[in-house]
Formats: structure tokens, sequence, C-alpha cells
């Protein structure tokens, strides 16, 4: 876990001094704002606040952190081992939240996508990503 971490933080430095902004939520926006996608940010009014919003689509995007959303079987959603129980409620309480959201915006109507960081410097991840705002793939739903 050490080992993941310090990998992370060096690419992070290393990015920081290249001078580019290359958060997961970034690299994102600026993909489909290159295929002139129109889109709204962190949208308050909608269950869980949704990182990017493609109206048009009716679909929402969250780019969760592995830590702290709980990438199901992801070596990134560890559990810290001091204070552990304060750890194991807060981020389980996280993940239960993040559920609920898709839940609710799913009943309402929405297409939710999760991308999660360690995905995505996957490029295929991020075609994939197009191909299915744009319709071209179904998605499975949230609880699947
Ligand atoms: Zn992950």
């Amino acid at each position: 876990v050490t080992d993941v971490f310090s990998k992370e933080k060096r690419s992070e430095v290393m990015s920081r001094i290249r001078g580019k902004n290359t958060t997961p939520e970034l690299k994102v926006r600026s993909m489909l704002h290159r295929m002139g996608y129109r889109f709204r940010l962190h949208v308050a009014d909608l269950p869980g606040k949704p990182d990017i919003v493609l109206p048009r689509y009716k679909t929402v995007v969250f780019i969760h952190g592995c830590f702290w959303h709980r990438h199901r079987g992801c070596k990134l959603a560890y559990t810290p081992k001091t204070r552990a129980e304060f750890w194991a409620r807060k981020l389980f309480e996280n993940a239960k939240r993040d559920e609920e959201a898709a839940l609710m915006l799913q009943a309402l109507g929405w297409r939710v996508i999760t991308i999660w960081e360690c995905e995505v410097d996957k490029h295929e991840k991020l075609e994939w990503l197009a191909n299915l705002i744009k319709g071209a793939e179904d998605y499975p739903s949230y609880a699947t």
C-alpha cells in the first residue's frame, strides 16, 4: 500500500512540475471538452452533487477517489490501521451515500456513470465513456 501511494505521489509531484493540472476529474473534463460535450459541474440540486452533468444526454458522471469512495477490490481502497473503527464507519458511510445518490438519480431518470480514479489513465476507459454518452453502448445499472 505504501508503495502504491508513493508512486501516485511521485507522479502527482511530477505533473505539478510540468505545470499541468492532472487530477482525475480535470482529465475527464478536458477529454469531454475536447470532444465537444457541453456539461455542467458540481450540480448541487441533484442528489450526490454529481461532478459532471450532461443534460442533453440525461447523464451524470461521478469521478470518485478510490480510497474515499471505496472502490471495490481496488488496492487504493484500503482501511487505515490506526483508528480503524473510525475509518471503517466513515468510509462505509461515504459508499452508502454514493449508492443512495445513484439510486435517487436513476429514479429521476438519469443515467449514472462512475469513473474511478485508478481508471482515468486508461485510455480505453475514456473512449468507452465517450461511446456511452453518445448512446453507442448501454451502461449496466449502478446496483449490478
Ligand atoms: Zn480504484
